[in-house]
């Protein structure tokens, strides 16, 4: 209401206004001369006035007339809408009305609702890089796939959306499983947007998953160069691609390539602890073990590992166990507090049947966080120094119900896995084991718990058995049996 009063005084102010101006032009002398083909004429205030505005509305019309020619030139094209867009300008606001519809029932997750949107504000507007965006996702959240990859199709045929066509054929095929295309895909992507972290984690992830790993260090150095990958990160995981194409070229053979590539990865990452030991090999191989001594010292340094203990071993195969010894105190003072250096040492010296110094070896390791390892060395310790059985077995059975002690455990889903990978065989993600222990180990110690009293039970049945048949050398056997056995278990597997 007072809205309403506002807008008539303002009306009548204006024709008040006007009606002064016309009065006061009026009474003005003077005006404008122009000179049109030689003849001069001479126009009053309220003339010039007049003329000023037909000038103005004549600009006006030829603005229009010619955006109605461009109209109709692409009406001739092939645009249907064109001229009726023309004519009908309302309709382009409508169809804009459509398309903010459309997002807002795609955020609100009315997959439905959003493409009929869709198709009104496509009609409408006929922008098919705005409204084909819409559409796939909508299809994508009604379930509706054929008719997102369709759109998603049109999409790549515009050099604009192109982009966001490959990445939602992408990341379908991903879907699907269909790594082989998503791979191609990917790498399509990520050449039209070389600097799409997305797509280049993608594309790293299929490429470590299909073992192209000359690929995948491309991928990465793009990472790098896009500034998504800090230095110290990228540098660890060049090595890893570094040393499992050295692998996949040793399966071959020993070839000068693979110890090449090991030795680059060892370079790359000094403590990356499979690395370091191949590289040792591969020196070892080329008949400079003074490098790979040099190189294993400098990875027991950053982490003792029992992988860097047999690389270490076999610089010298043929020595005597008490050479090994005094060779390994170079490596025993590195770290000598640490539990990896106490168990080879101790190890060491129970081949050198040199118990009593094995045990010092083994110090308070028992009485602290001793795991299956240690106590089967206690084990083989006492039996050397000649305890009784009851003793060993005592010994054995602990081993039995203990930790099992650190493996190469997936930081994503906790996978323990017997050999070092660079991608987890369980959930496919690379550069994600850690040589640690397994939170799950204890489920598998409970069982071995579980069945301890059977096998002690089995194993006195035999020595029963031994004992009637008066014949030592089998008791012998069966304790040596149960010791091999519990060494295994309780050791990691070397690579
Ligand atoms: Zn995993």
């Amino acid at each position: 209401m007072l809205w309403s009063l506002l807008k008539i005084l303002v009306f009548v102010a204006i024709i008040a206004l006007l009606a002064l101006g016309a009065g006061f032009l009026m009474e003005t002398t003077g005006g404008v001369q122009v000179t049109v083909a030689g003849t001069e004429y001479t126009l009053g205030p309220l003339q010039s006035v007049i003329g000023f505005m037909v000038l103005v509305g004549a600009v006006w019309l030829f603005f229009k007339l010619l955006t109605l020619l461009i109209a109709t030139l692409k009406f001739l094209n092939g645009d249907e809408t064109a001229l009726s867009r023309f004519f009908d300008r309302g309709r382009e606001k409508r169809g804009y009305q459509a398309l903010a519809d459309g997002l807002m029932a795609l955020a609100s997750g009315e997959g439905r609702l959003a493409m009929s949107k869709a198709g009104k504000a496509e009609k409408l507007l006929n922008k098919p890089e705005l409204t084909n965006l819409l559409v796939a996702q909508a299809a994508e959240m009604t379930g509706d796939t054929k008719k997102a990859a369709e759109t998603y199709k049109m999409l790549i045929s515009d050099s604009a959306t192109r982009f966001v066509g490959v990445r939602g054929v992408l990341k379908q095929k991903l879907s699907e499983g269909d790594d082989e295309t998503a791979l191609k895909l990917a790498e399509k992507a990520l050449a039209i947007k070389p600097r799409h972290e997305e797509t280049q984690d993608i594309l790293l992830g299929l490429q470590t998953k299909s073992q192209d790993w000359t690929g995948a260090r491309s991928t990465l150095t793009a990472k790098l160069k896009s500034g998504s990958l800090p230095r110290e990160v990228f540098k660890r995981r060049d090595a890893i691609l570094a040393l499992s194409e050295a692998k996949d070229i040793l399966s071959d053979s020993n070839s000068v390539e693979a110890q090449e590539r090991a030795i680059e990865a060892n370079k790359l990452s000094p403590d990356l602890v499979p690395a370091a030991a191949m590289a040792a090999r591969a020196h070892i191989a080329k008949g400079k073990p003074k490098n790979a001594g040099r190189l294993l010292k400098k990875a027991w340094d950053a982490q003792p590992h029992p992988d860097l203990a047999h690389a270490f071993a076999e610089l010298a195969p043929d020595e005597t166990a008490q050479d090994r010894v005094l060779r390994f105190a170079v490596l025993a003072k590195v770290h000598p507090q640490h539990t990896e250096t106490r168990l080879v040492m101790a190890e060491l010296h129970i081949v050198a049947e040199d118990f009593p110094e094995a045990r010092r070896a083994l110090g308070d390791l028992i009485e602290q966080d001793a795991d299956a390892r240690a106590y089967t060395l206690m084990a083989a310790i006492e039996r050397g120094e000649g305890a009784s059985d009851a003793v060993v077995q005592g010994w054995l059975a602990k081993a039995l119900s203990a930790p099992r002690g650190p493996q190469w455990v997936c930081d994503n889903c906790h996978d323990i896995h017997a050999e070092w990978t660079p991608v987890c065989s369980n959930c496919g993600s690379f550069d994600t084991l850690t040589w640690k222990a397994s939170p799950g180990a204890d489920v598998s110690s409970a069982t071995g718990a579980h069945m301890l009293p059977l096998i002690v039970g089995a194993v006195e049945d035999k020595l029963r058995q031994a004992d009637n048949e008066a014949v030592e050398a089998d008791q012998d056997d069966v304790f040596e049996a149960v010791v091999q056995d519990a060494k295994s278990e309780g050791q990691p597997r070397s690579t």
